[in-house]
């Protein structure tokens, strides 16, 4: 299979803090449409994988390539045009503004059109809005402003702002941290309809959270892969069970 047929190729990146190798030589290929989930103890280096292919950390060495695009030397904004989009741990929503406001702040600014056209934009971007609304469950709250929401609808907000992107690979960090059970099970469904047309890729510690939604489940540990397949292989993987006995 050549990198083409993937969303992303990972090859031999690195990345050293002071020596320390918290990114070592990883490999890592997800598919288009592929909905990943990344596991591993603390310190495994889950968040700095994604800080580099997010373009937020610059790596030592190695190869990313996104739809087999060299994209290690692109600065970070260059990558969120080309379609990648990350969610960090903290949401930044306006939380003065409305759902509305919030999701068409987010809409590309290269592709808004003004003058003589504005109104066709403007429709535009209000059916796009709707779109991603009721993509993340917010379709009867466009008027509420984001401050009001809870926890979880905030977080998925957030998620929103992402997809007026329309990112190709979208990657999320720990998104049901501090979520109730029933904002577990959206978000879970939540990640099942957006990944329909895009590859993505979720860090989560939750295992029930986790078996509902992966398609493929990689263990980091270390900087490394430790173990790579469906949840029921790698969760019977001695290597993988040791990491989790050790801790
Ligand atoms: P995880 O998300 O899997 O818990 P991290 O990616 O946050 O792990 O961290 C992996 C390792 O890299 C940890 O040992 C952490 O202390 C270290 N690390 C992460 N970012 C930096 C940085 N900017 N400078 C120095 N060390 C870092
Ligand atoms: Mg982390």
């Amino acid at each position: 299979m050549s990198n083409t047929d993937f969303a992303l190729a990972v090859e031999d990146l690195t990345v050293s803090f002071d020596g320390f190798k918290a990114i070592d030589a990883l490999n890592l290929y997800i598919d288009k449409n592929e909905l990943r989930v990344i596991i591993g103890p603390n310190g495994a280096g889950k968040t700095t994988l994604l800080d580099l292919i997010c373009g937020k950390t610059r790596a030592s060495g190695g190869s990313i390539k996104f739809k087999n695009e060299e994209i290690l030397q692109i600065p970070e904004h260059m990558r969120v045009r080309l379609g990648i989009g990350r969610k960090f741990q903290t949401p930044s929503i306006y939380e003065n503004l409305s759902v509305f406001k919030n999701l068409e702040v987010s809409y590309p600014a290269g592709r808004s059109v003004w003058g003589a056209l504005a109104f066709k934009c403007t429709d535009d971007i209000r059916s796009r809005v709707e779109a991603v609304a009721a993509d993340i469950g917010l379709a009867d709250r466009l008027e509420t402003e984001a401050g009001l929401l809870s926890h979880g609808q905030k977080q998925w907000l957030e998620i929103g702002m992402l997809l007026m992107q329309d990112p190709e690979l979208l990657m999320l960090d720990e998104p049901i941290a501090g979520m109730s059970s029933r904002e577990r099970d959206l978000t879970a469904e939540l990640l099942q309809r957006i990944c329909k047309n895009r590859a993505v890729i979720v860090i989560e510690h939750d295992m029930e959270f986790v078996k509902k939604i992966a398609h493929k489940v990689t263990v980091m540990h270390q900087g490394k892969i430790l173990a790579e397949g469906p949840m029921d292989k790698v969760q019977a993987d001695p290597k993988v069970i040791e990491v989790y006995l050790g801790h």
